[in-house]
């Protein structure tokens, strides 16, 4: 059985007396779920205080980029070994934002997802079309061009040891939620692209679902067969939202 996982995005959000309130809320608001179902991705310098307030929980947490580099003169980056040290379990890999404000392209994301997976870190690879590209009619291109660099540099069986989000650029942060037969046709598409190499792992494969993912519209997108959770990003500074939509996992 393929896990479900709803993890929250804080993005460049937050410090550390509405961290404190926040994780508060939502430690007390997911006691009924499973270790692993539930993570947060936190700024870097919160990384310390978060290990702290969820050592023990059933709630995991991680980072929102990693250097490709294990250690080096490279002035501002966070090697995977860094955060092991706050004994992260996920790294967001190639979120939209770090393609296209940070220049990420499909190569740097790929020694990036190397790189966590070397240093045993589960990478939550973010793929996805801008609106210009859907409306080209290339989505589908687009995404089999993000997955294959992966593939090609890791190997087909990496994924058994990574998660999937289907990010539609058109839909991060701008309230435009895709419908829910909408992403699950994507979500549909990229699974049968990775069972055309190991049809165990695809099945196996977890992939999210995010864009504007709300207590009000988890749930039916969670119903739809192959997304299995969401990747949230404003919705996760809500801590009576996130909590909603980390519950409806278990609906
Ligand atoms: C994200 O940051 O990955 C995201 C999906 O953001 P939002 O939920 O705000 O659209």
């Amino acid at each position: 059985m393929r896990k479900k996982l709803v993890v929250g995005n804080w993005k460049m959000y937050g410090n550390s007396i509405e961290n404190e309130q926040l994780l508060n809320s939502i430690v007390a608001g997911l006691t009924g779920l499973q270790i692993e179902q539930c993570a947060v991705c936190v700024p870097y310098p919160y990384l310390p205080s978060v290990q702290n307030k969820l050592n023990n929980t059933n709630i995991s947490w991680g980072a929102q980029n990693v250097s490709q580099y294990q250690k080096g003169a490279y002035t501002g980056e966070v090697s995977t070994s860094m955060l092991n040290d706050f004994g992260c379990t996920f790294v967001i890999i190639g979120h939209s934002e770090r393609r296209s404000l940070f220049g990420e392209n499909n190569d740097i994301v790929a020694e990036k997802y190397v790189a966590a997976q070397g240093g045993k870190l589960t990478p939550i690879l973010c793929v996805g079309e801008t609106l210009e590209q859907r409306e080209r009619g290339i989505t589908e291109q687009i995404i089999q061009e993000q997955l294959m660099t992966i593939i090609n540099k890791a190997g087909v069986e990496s994924l058994s040891k990574a998660v999937v989000a289907y990010e539609p650029v058109w839909a991060i942060g701008t309230g435009k939620t895709a419908a829910p037969n909408q992403a699950q046709e994507v979500h549909t598409f990229i699974r049968n692209s990775i069972g055309t190499q190991d049809m165990t792992i695809a099945k196996e494969l977890t992939i999210l679902y995010g864009g504007s993912v709300k207590a009000n519209n988890a749930a039916e997108l969670f119903a739809m067969p192959d997304i299995d959770g969401g990747l949230i990003g404003g919705a996760s500074l809500v801590a009576d939202d996130f909590v909603a939509i980390c519950n409806t996992l278990n609906n």
